[in-house]
């Protein structure tokens, strides 16, 4: 189980949820003005877990959109993780996340040093491909 309290497990939900509807408001944005996007017309937001949605999407070719889409399936999968009790551990070493990591950063999956080994061996693997 989890180190936090419930109240931090919450507070933390709480911007994730607030952040996942920050990147959706912006990739609706985007669509907005994306002439060959056939759910343009529609009021609302795309069922971004619907996969035909997001393939649309990621063929928009938009790097913001790309960006986007990658945070809120991340966002998604921590959300998951918290209701599992696996959230806040650390997946390298398996130690607790501080709170105050989790508070800059809740998708945080690695413990401060664990993070700076991993950005050490994967600098950047969004190399574009042109
Ligand atoms: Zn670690």
């Amino acid at each position: 189980m989890t180190h936090l309290s419930k109240d931090q497990i919450e507070q933390l939900r709480q911007l994730l949820e607030q952040r996942r509807n920050d990147l959706r408001g912006e990739i609706m944005e985007v669509l907005a003005r994306t002439e060959e996007f056939p759910y343009g017309e529609l009021a609302g937001i795309p069922d971004l877990g619907d996969a035909s949605v997001a393939d649309l999407l990621i063929d928009l070719d938009n790097a913001m959109v790309h960006r986007d889409v990658q945070e809120i399936r991340e966002i998604e999968a921590t959300l998951e993780r918290m209701d599992q009790g696996v959230y806040a551990t650390c997946i390298e070493c398996g130690l607790p996340i501080d709170f105050e990591r989790l508070q800059a950063f809740p998708e945080a999956k690695r413990c401060w040093p664990c993070q700076g080994t991993y950005e050490k061996t994967h600098i950047h693997d969004t190399t574009p491909t042109l």
